[in-house]
């Protein structure tokens, strides 16, 4: 053993020993700041394969969330970010609203946590609504709208209206927690039989940018690091692949929605 190997040896021998021996040291939280921040807090991470200018991040959060009594924003780490509401409803009325973008990378949003450090927190998903595209009223079941949005991830909501087995819209909407290493699912394949296969088409509300060619949030196209090409579920018509025909328009929410009720005329007559 060199000279130099032995005081290596020796130095973790002696880190080893402080290890065990040292005390750690106990600290007195503020329970009014633990209080605060669990109420209205909030621990924001940019998907984005590069750093994004915080007074950009600034700007467009201060102007997109028109909060009632602002909202303060704290820079953790490179994309993470703290926000403190002035009020919880400020908050509530922020998550229901997401997901967010900012030059295009989407934010995802989780709730602080007393002791939490920003290694420990789970950005790998976030809560997406899909329109499902293309299906007839007969299959409009909550039941169906369940197994659908499994495909893409765990489902964490169904939007669903009127009394009936079925909702009479003319696309289901299903809330599912997408992870952001799978790829976006462009839809899937409907079994008619004896008919033929019918295309189904997702569409992802309130998702600004994603890759076309791998089909992931976070980067696009032009800067993506994966090989090859995921065909496996290209149908036999268009739309086909990864493309923005997978993004809702702004006005794919509930407002694109269309029932008439009829007013039946009055026997009194
Ligand atoms: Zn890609």
């Amino acid at each position: 053993m060199s000279q130099q190997d032995e005081l290596v040896e020796a130095l973790n021998a002696e880190t080893n020993k402080i290890r065990v021996s040292g005390k750690s040291l106990k600290l007195k939280a503020s329970e009014k700041a633990v209080e605060e921040l669990y109420n209205t807090g909030l621990v924001g991470k940019l998907l984005a394969d590069r750093s994004i200018n915080k007074n950009a991040v600034k700007a467009i959060i201060l102007k997109a969330w028109r909060t009632s009594r602002g909202v303060q924003i704290v820079d953790l780490r490179e994309n993470i970010f703290l926000f403190k509401f002035a009020c919880e409803g400020d908050k509530r009325r922020i998550v229901e609203l997401g997901p967010w973008n900012i030059e295009g990378f989407p934010l995802i949003l989780k709730q602080w946590n007393q002791n939490m450090v920003v290694e420990d927190l789970d950005f790998s998903s976030l809560p997406v609504w899909i329109q499902v595209h293309n299906l007839s009223i007969e299959y409009m079941s909550k039941e169906n709208a369940v197994e659908i949005g499994s495909l893409v991830g765990e489902v964490v909501d169904v939007d669903f209206t009127g009394d009936g087995e079925v909702c009479m819209c003319n696309f289901l909407r299903v809330k599912v927690e997408v992870k952001v290493d799978d790829l976006l699912r462009s839809g899937f394949y409907l079994d008619r039989s004896p008919h033929s296969d019918l295309w189904i088409q997702f569409k992802y509300e309130r998702v600004a940018e994603f890759c076309y060619k791998c089909g992931r949030l976070g980067h696009l196209k032009a800067r993506c690091l994966k090989v090859s090409h995921i065909d496996a579920q290209i149908p036999s018509k268009e739309p086909y692949g990864f493309g923005h025909w997978m993004k809702a328009g702004s006005s794919g929410r509930k407002t694109s929605r269309w029932v008439e009720f009829m007013a039946e005329e009055s026997s009194a007559k």
